[in-house]
């Protein structure tokens, strides 16, 4: 049996960082390069606190155009969009910058109806 991990409780698909964060997912980025293969556990978290901050738009898959393989940039110009997943796991290796509780507690609030 596969579980649906890219779902809400209302068995929607969740189509922004925002959303993913809200339902405490973790975003398995995989580098596109089959050579490289570098997969990072992120925290969706921090992510929609980096994209409020940042004000970029968080709908995937296009957000994940702000990520790339730090692997495969060293020493080159182009950029490798990595793949992704919303799953479940437990994220894993340095994550972006925590949200202040309140403003955490300020976005759940606002989804709680
Ligand atoms: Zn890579």
């Amino acid at each position: 049996m596969s579980l649906e991990q890219d779902r809400d409780h209302l068995n929607r698909k969740l189509r922004t960082i925002t959303h993913c964060a809200l339902y405490r997912k973790t975003l398995k980025l995989v580098c596109a390069n089959e050579d490289c293969g570098h997969v990072r556990l992120l925290d969706a978290v921090p992510l929609w606190w980096l994209f409020n901050s940042q004000g970029w738009d968080d709908r995937l898959p296009g957000a994940v155009r702000h990520f790339y393989c730090s692997r495969c940039w060293k020493g080159r110009r182009w950029v490798l969009r990595p793949r992704y997943l919303v799953t479940a796991d437990t994220p894993t290796g340095e994550q972006f910058t925590y949200p202040p509780e309140s403003e955490w507690k300020r976005l759940v609030s606002r989804y709680r109806s």
